[in-house]
């Protein structure tokens, strides 16, 4: 049956339930429901099918959205499923953590007050659903083309590269220093975004594809490393890299050696390592039950530090960052879900100073104000003179993001980096994404510095199409 042309304003957008947050905090799986295949349906069908779609353009992968969200209202769920793969290699995975709310459903046109389509929750809904009712790639159509391709990081960068080589016939292998697969996927971003399962579940499917995975495996030098780049270089016709950026950004004020400061990452990867069970004595459990915490940052590692405290039990969270909240550049989201879940945000508050003897007992912040923009197009915070004030705390949290950490034995294999320390590569041409060095390839945040999981899937989807032409496939 024809679909009525103001279905958009008869069904209101409506999301999957969330748990509620004093419900949520008692533990670290995800807090969104699901759609079933009704309300998928119906959410799909308030699509007006825009002769341009904006949505489509301003999605990173430029996903076929208003298609898949045609065939999901005509119930073709497995059609959808597959077109859905043409565009993205994880498309649950970003279903549930890309921030819509700017990029494809802020450009929803019908985000204009009557309710953006709920693209997000249809994207997560379609690979689920398929998955269960016995979806997998068809690969039925592929030929091997006999080469091999090494892939450094099983971050979504390398999962990208492995999954459109795998459609054209090339076999990877994907090597990762960590016991699983998933990169900042596993191991960062706490599993109240994204549970485990879900990387568990591509895995499959992945090596269903003829993906191999070689993990606790750290290619470098071949001095400390587990195994040589010359060897990686050796044993492939192909190298793409996805190393992520893993230099933490430090603040430069004092007392951020003392007892009870901790950086973010390690923060978050103790706690997943709790959760997931592992028994690693190099990685300590850091607890911050019953202690007031600060957190310092308004990006999504610093979201994910904030309401990973509050399910530990600390006592109270403040998160303090130096702009104001129209100015943070963590996805509104998760700012929402953290304020439900009890933090407190201070806003234009700029650290000076951790202080305490041997152990912190606050953070010495000073108020800002917006001045003029930056180089970087972003209004700087300037201090308003004396505005300072000292946060008591037991514990501080330091998120400020990361900086591209490229080996030194990128030199000796003549892989160019820019003075960022960002893994130069060719942004135009036939084989996009080449390093310097014509065997090797490079994709993600190590190329673009810290950004999304959308993005560094789309730059090694994008990697692996130009390998495919240097190998000749
Ligand atoms: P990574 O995910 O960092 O993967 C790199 C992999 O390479 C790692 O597994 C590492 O072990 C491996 N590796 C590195 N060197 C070697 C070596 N020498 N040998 C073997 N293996 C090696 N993005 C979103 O879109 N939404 C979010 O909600 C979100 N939340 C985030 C929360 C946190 C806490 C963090 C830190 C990031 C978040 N991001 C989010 C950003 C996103 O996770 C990254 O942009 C994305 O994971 C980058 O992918 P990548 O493949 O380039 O690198
Ligand atoms: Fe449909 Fe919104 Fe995309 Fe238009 S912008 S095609 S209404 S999802």
């Amino acid at each position: 049956m024809p679909k009525h042309p103001l279905q958009f304003l008869e069904i209101p957008r409506r999301s999957p339930e969330k748990e509620p947050a004093e419900e949520r905090i008692q533990h670290f799986g995800e807090i969104y429901g699901s759609y079933d295949g009704a309300d998928a349906g119906a959410q799909a069908g308030r699509c007006i099918s825009c002769g341009n779609p904006y949505c489509e353009w301003k999605c990173p992968v430029h996903n076929y959205i208003p298609d898949w969200l045609d065939l999901i209202e005509r119930g073709k769920l497995f059609e959808a499923a597959e077109l859905s793969h043409q565009t993205n290699s994880l498309p649950e995975i970003c279903g549930r953590i890309c921030p819509q709310d700017r990029l494809c459903e802020g450009a929803c046109t019908l985000n204009d007050g009557i309710g953006a389509v709920s693209i997000g929750n249809i994207e997560k809904y379609i690979t689920d659903e398929a998955i269960k009712q016995g979806w997998r790639p068809d690969m039925s159509h592929v030929i091997d083309s006999g080469k091999n391709v090494g892939i450094v990081g099983a971050g979504p960068a390398g999962l990208a590269a492995a999954d459109v080589l795998a459609r054209q016939g090339i076999r990877s292998v994907v090597y990762d220093s960590y016991p699983d697969i998933g990169g900042l996927l596993t191991y960062g971003i706490p599993p109240f975004k994204l549970e485990k399962k879900i990387i568990d579940q591509r895995r499959k499917l992945l090596e269903g594809m003829g993906v191999r995975f070689v993990l606790n495996t750290r290619i470098g030098d071949g001095l400390d490393d587990s195994k040589s780049f010359n060897s990686l270089l050796a044993d492939h016709d192909a190298v793409f890299l996805g190393m992520g950026t893993y230099n933490y950004v430090r603040g430069g004020f004092p007392g951020e050696e003392l007892e009870g400061v901790h950086e973010a990452l390690p923060y978050l990867i103790s706690n997943i390592y709790r959760e997931l069970r592992y028994d690693d004595d190099s990685i300590p459990f850091i607890d911050l039950a019953g202690q007031r915490v600060v957190v310092l940052g308004g990006g999504d590692t610093g979201m994910d530090c904030n309401r990973t405290a509050i399910r530990q039990g600390a006592t109270s969270v403040q998160c303090a960052y130096r702009r104001d909240e129209a100015n943070m550049p963590g996805s509104r989201r998760e700012v929402r879900n953290s304020k439900e879940e009890g933090i407190e945000f201070l806003f234009n508050r700029q650290p000076l100073e951790i202080v305490g003897t041997d152990k912190v007992t606050g953070v010495k912040v000073i108020q800002t104000e917006l001045g003029k923009a930056g180089p970087d197009g972003r209004r700087r915070p300037e201090p308003v003179v004396g505005t300072e004030e000292i946060l008591p705390a037991d514990a501080v949290v330091i998120a400020f993001g990361f900086r591209p950490n490229p080996p030194s034995w990128f030199t000796d294999h003549t892989i160019d980096t820019l003075p960022s320390g960002r893994v130069r590569v060719a942004t135009l041409g036939e084989h996009k994404f080449q390093t310097t060095n014509p065997k090797v390839f490079a994709g993600g945040d190590m190329v673009r510095g810290s950004d999304l999981v959308v993005t560094a899937v789309f730059e090694g989807r994008e990697a692996a199409m130009g390998i495919t032409k240097y190998l000749g496939v």
